[in-house]
């Protein structure tokens, strides 16, 4: 992409995107839920569908002129349907919290119980925060992991669920490392008359292609990103049973957004076709073969992880033996090139802003081609710069290492 009228009308702006071009490109970025959209996404994201006002659906719209819009959302739902085998889809949703608003909105009423996973064992603040709309409409009642095993207690998702009846489960994560056991979830949903609802931004990729068991012949709605494992645009989606489909669509417009952003939606389509593609079967088992690459190279190194390892794209790293908090690792780790962020582990003493962990994810390095090979190197990268955090000439050492990794591994 060559700018070269923002060039021109911006040298502020256009100087700015150089310089986050070089951040991307000259640092390892390993933040789970961050990825590099192929050139055809950005292209159809930067596209005419910019100027496009489409309210409504295909066919039902409330302006003229959508007859090209009609096509890119029809598409983007069909191939949205082949990757994940839903009754219903809808691409509007302008954003994963969205997604998740918009079944909130379309089944329950204010004062509502709903049970998520708490954000501090790994769910996601749409799930039911204090600080979050969803915290402050519904009653909440959080589940989380067991205290010995990092993995989610189910006896205790049961026995919460049985205690508060919650109108909604929401299961799905943003810090999890392990299969989610949709199964089981949509069981206890059953058992106590709730919806169920997966929300899988973290995982999407992996779903769609067979990695990860989907969650969709079990529940009754499943939300995504689309930026993440999906390795699209920055946006949502709703899945749900067809029965559902007119109060998702109605949730979604005129209930929480206006127009969709048909650019996006355009984006979406094409991030989707490449994922049906069997290039990103193989792109998405490599990521998880890094992260599994990943895990075992830390561990060799002395680094605890929460559940002890991952089946996923992510480690959730506990950093107490180490005496030090996510927030210094994470900028020491910065300033050596390595981009992770500090999160907090499960049982947590420290406040989010502080951590006791980091969460480092390999999506965007397996999309720049890095191997098993490079995820050795980058934990040895991590553990000098984790035991040398106050040693300057030492950081110095691993930026020169991590620069010279990146440009092995171009990025466009
Ligand atoms: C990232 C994430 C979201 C929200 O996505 P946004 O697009 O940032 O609103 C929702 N749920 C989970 C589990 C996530 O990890």
């Amino acid at each position: 992409m060559k700018f070269q009228s923002l060039k021109k009308v911006d040298p502020e702006i256009y100087s700015l995107i150089q310089m986050e071009k070089k951040r991307e490109t000259e640092k390892i970025l390993m933040i789970a839920s961050e990825n590099y959209a192929s050139r055809a996404v950005m292209e159809a994201q930067g596209s005419f569908f910019t100027n496009k006002y489409a309210e409504g659906y295909p066919g039902r719209r409330y302006y003229g002129g959508c007859e090209y819009a009609d096509e890119v959302e029809r598409l983007a739902q069909e191939r949205a349907r082949q990757l994940f085998g839903a009754e219903h889809i809808n691409v509007q949703p302008h954003s994963g919290t969205q997604a998740n608003m918009a079944v909130y909105f379309a089944f329950l009423q204010p004062g509502d119980t709903i049970m998520g996973m708490s954000l501090s064992h790994g769910g996601h603040l749409s799930h039911g925060s204090p600080v979050n709309f969803t915290g402050k409409l519904y009653r909440t009642v959080f589940y989380g992991v067991n205290k010995d095993t990092g993995y989610i207690d189910m006896n205790e998702v049961r026995r919460l669920a049985h205690e508060y009846k919650p109108k909604i489960i929401i299961t799905g994560a943003s810090a999890y490392p392990r299969i989610i056991d949709f199964k089981e979830f949509s069981e206890i949903a059953k058992e106590v008359g709730a919806y169920l609802m997966a929300d899988i931004a973290h995982i999407a990729g992996l779903v769609a292609t067979g990695l990860h068991p989907s969650p969709v012949p079990y529940s009754d709605f499943v939300t995504t990103t689309t930026h993440k494992t999906l390795r699209g645009p920055r946006g949502g989606v709703v899945m749900c049973k067809a029965e559902y489909a007119k109060q998702i669509d109605k949730a979604v417009f005129p209930g929480i957004q206006g127009g969709p952003l048909v650019h996006v939606i355009a984006a979406k389509a094409v991030a989707f076709k490449e994922a049906l593609s069997e290039d990103f079967k193989e792109y998405q088992k490599k990521v998880v073969r890094n992260a599994k690459a990943l895990a075992e190279a830390l561990k060799r190194r002395g680094f605890k992880l929460i559940s002890d390892g991952t089946d996923n794209h992510l480690v959730l790293v506990d950093l107490t033996n180490f005496n030090i908090t996510g927030k210094q690792a994470e900028e020491a780790l910065d300033k050596a090139g390595i981009t992770v962020n500090k999160n907090t582990i499960p049982f947590d003493t420290k406040p989010p802003t502080v951590t006791s962990g980091i969460r480092i994810g390999t999506p965007c390095v397996t999309t720049r081609g890095m191997g098993e090979e490079e995820m050795e190197h980058i934990a040895e990268i991590i553990e000098r710069v984790i035991k040398n955090i106050n040693n300057d000439s030492i950081i110095k050492d691993m930026q020169k290492k991590v620069k010279a990794l990146c440009k092995s591994f171009p990025i466009y």
